[in-house]
């Protein structure tokens, strides 16, 4: 018998899809989206040209990382009840991961950890995939998001990949449909549209496309708050404007960030992120990577790379001094923040500013606020 295969990849279906970060830039489009009239109006805009930039949605969707400030989980608790209200399909998303789930205490272990256990005791434990949050990753594998010099692949795979396989599951993949995603990035930001992983000439993933309707717009941070506070979104019910979202220890933090992190422990309104910041941390520092790489021989695999497991560059304390190392002990020592000060000589070796770590970012706080 003859098969015939049947293509469907001319079907033309087009699906358009809210990136939601629960931030300001994606809530501005979600209001606008949720009162077309009232924000066309707003911009001095037809309702045609609206619609026409910011098509109206399939669907919204909030990839959780698990570590975002309490405030953007507020905001997409109301973000969510918005959407129901107006029986817009509202979805929340997660990473997940294959883990060993021990029968009776539940404990988890990462496949590698199970698969070194004796055969006697890896039977009383069951593979589950599960939601795993960033904090768990990085915990686990005693990692940064982002190392000095390196890229980062957190929001990938916590939010960009997550959505992806969500939408292709939701709406078919690429022989089915294209998923148009139309992002929050403002008119401000076009290097960070260009960033965008997914987005990355060499990393298209076929099937999804990406929109920027506030660069259409040319609508900067400034303008979103102007419009969320016009549209009445108002998540607190007490006029509160919405906060900038992002893990709350993020790479990319700014000074008033980290202090934010320092003041909401110390008053006691939300300790869980310092918590996470300084475990992660201690998590990192607990193994020298580097010094375990020379303990072993110092492997590279065929592509130069370290294992996993250890580190070509002396990360972990800034400095090495084996003759190999001696040009990365520059670098300094590697933190959770990015963020790099003038060096007070406490990195004799380092060249340039260098960074510091939470324990110093909250004594620097408390010294800057007597
Ligand atoms: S907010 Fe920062 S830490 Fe969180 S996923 Fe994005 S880049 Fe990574």
């Amino acid at each position: 018998m003859t098969e015939v295969k049947i293509r469907v990849s001319n079907i033309g279906l087009a699906f358009k899809i809210l990136a939601f970060g629960g931030g300001v830039d994606s809530s501005a489009l979600l209001a606008m989206h949720l009162d077309r009239d009232k924000a066309a109006a707003y911009l001095e805009i037809s309702r045609e040209e609206l619609d026409k930039i910011l098509p109206p949605f399939h669907a919204v969707v909030f990839s959780d990382p698990g570590s975002e400030w309490p405030e953007t989980y507020e905001n997409i608790e109301y973000a969510r009840q918005r959407c129901e209200d107006e029986r817009v399909s509202f979805n929340v998303v997660r990473h997940h991961y294959n883990r060993y789930f021990h029968k009776e205490t539940g404990d988890a272990l990462r496949q590698k950890e199970w698969k070194l256990l004796p055969e006697e005791e890896q039977i009383h434990y069951e593979k589950r995939y599960e939601p795993y949050t960033i904090y768990e990753w990085l915990t686990d594998s005693a990692a940064f998001p982002l190392m000095p010099g390196g890229g980062h692949v957190c929001s990938m795979r916590f939010k960009g990949d997550v959505m992806q396989k969500w939408a292709d599951e939701e709406f078919g993949t690429h022989d089915v449909s294209t998923k148009y995603w139309y992002l929050g990035i403002e008119a401000e930001e076009e290097g960070r549209s260009q960033r965008f992983t997914a987005n990355h000439s060499g990393n298209l993933v076929p099937g999804h496309e990406y929109r920027y309707p506030l660069m259409d717009l040319k609508m900067t941070r400034e303008d979103c708050l102007k419009m969320l506070e016009h549209l009445e979104w108002d998540y607190k019910g007490d006029g509160s404007p919405v906060m900038k979202s992002s893990c709350m220890w993020c790479p990319f933090s700014k000074e008033w960030e980290i202090d934010r992190l320092v003041a909401d422990a110390m008053n006691g309104s939300n300790t869980k992120g310092i918590t996470e910041a300084l475990e992660i941390e201690r998590r990192f520092y607990e193994t020298d990577k580097h010094a375990a790489w020379h303990e072993a021989g110092m492997p590279l695999n065929k592509g130069g790379r370290c294992n996993a497991g250890h580190h070509r560059q002396p990360y972990a304390t800034g400095y090495c001094e084996h003759e190999g190392c001696s040009e990365h002990n520059k670098h300094g020592q590697a933190t959770l923040v990015q963020l790099r000060y003038p060096n007070d000589g406490s990195q004799p070796h380092a060249k340039g500013k260098v960074r510091k770590t939470i324990e110093q970012h909250i004594t620097r706080f408390v010294q800057e606020n007597k």
